[in-house]
């Protein structure tokens, strides 16, 4: 018999983010920095099986240029767990492909996600948030899990007086955690990474984008140290 994981379970290579609530694993990968090299080389009709000092300055040289086509022969499948807020800003990033859990298909494993810390809005950037002064953070926190905790006990109530699914997933909240599995090439990895490992992205996609770096660091070393990473 073929064995089942849970959705919900992290694969072997993972990282953990927002106080361990939230997780982002590696399922696959596609290529090597030898791929992208050789992929750049074709224009010669060359190819090699490792990489020595003359293709480090040739990945330097792509990127200082832009010359990123070559990036795109190698891909990165991972299976990502977050608040459907940070769903929402992920999934702006279109070149990327995504498959989702349905809540139109399935009540398990819900579950609402608390912020470590609670943040105070800034002054004057509308969309971002600074750091607490003035937060009563206990209070907030606990507000947050009892609005969290009602919104799923009435989702039950509803899908157990007969309400839809579809439907009754209308009650639950923006902190709702979800489950997808995204796959993109090396070239729209790296422009994700730089617009949400960035001051200017949400502190919990940021987490996501630091623990991706990690994830995919050991497959190409040489770009990650160029990078700066
Ligand atoms: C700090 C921050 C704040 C943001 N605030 C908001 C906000 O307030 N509201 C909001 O709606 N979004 C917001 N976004 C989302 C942002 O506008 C982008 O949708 C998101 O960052 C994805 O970037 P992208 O389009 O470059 O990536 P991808 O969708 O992965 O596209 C990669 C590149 O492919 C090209 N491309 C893809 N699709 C097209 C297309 N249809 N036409 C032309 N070129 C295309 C572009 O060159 C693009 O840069 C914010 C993003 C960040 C990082």
């Amino acid at each position: 018999m073929p064995t089942e994981q849970h959705a919900n379970e992290p694969p072997p290579a993972h990282v953990r983010v927002l106080d361990g609530q939230g997780w982002v694993g590696l399922v696959s990968h596609m290529g090597d920095e030898t791929t992208i090299v050789n992929a750049a080389r074709v224009s010669f009709g060359k190819r090699r099986e490792s990489m020595d000092e003359r293709d480090i300055v040739l990945l330097k040289y792509m990127l200082d240029n832009r010359h990123t086509s070559p990036l795109e022969h190698i891909a990165f499948t991972f299976i990502v767990h977050c608040p459907l807020f940070i769903r929402s800003q992920w999934h702006r990033h279109r070149t990327w492909s995504y498959n989702e859990i349905s809540r139109r298909y399935t009540s398990v494993d819900l579950e609402c996600y608390v912020p470590p810390e609670v943040r105070e809005q800034a002054e004057t950037n509308r969309q971002a948030s600074v750091d607490p002064v003035h937060l009563d953070q206990a209070a907030a926190k606990a507000l947050i899990a009892a609005h969290n905790q009602a919104s799923i006990d009435l989702y039950h109530r509803l899908v157990g007086m007969g309400v839809c699914r579809e439907q009754a997933r209308g009650s639950l909240p923006q902190n709702l955690m979800t489950t997808f599995w995204a796959t993109v090439d090396l070239h729209n990895l790296l422009h994700f990474l730089e617009l949400r490992d960035s001051e200017h992205a949400q502190w919990e996609i940021r987490q996501y984008a630091v623990a991706i770096k990690q994830l995919v660091k050991p497959y190409i070393p040489n770009l990650a140290h160029i990078l700066g990473w």
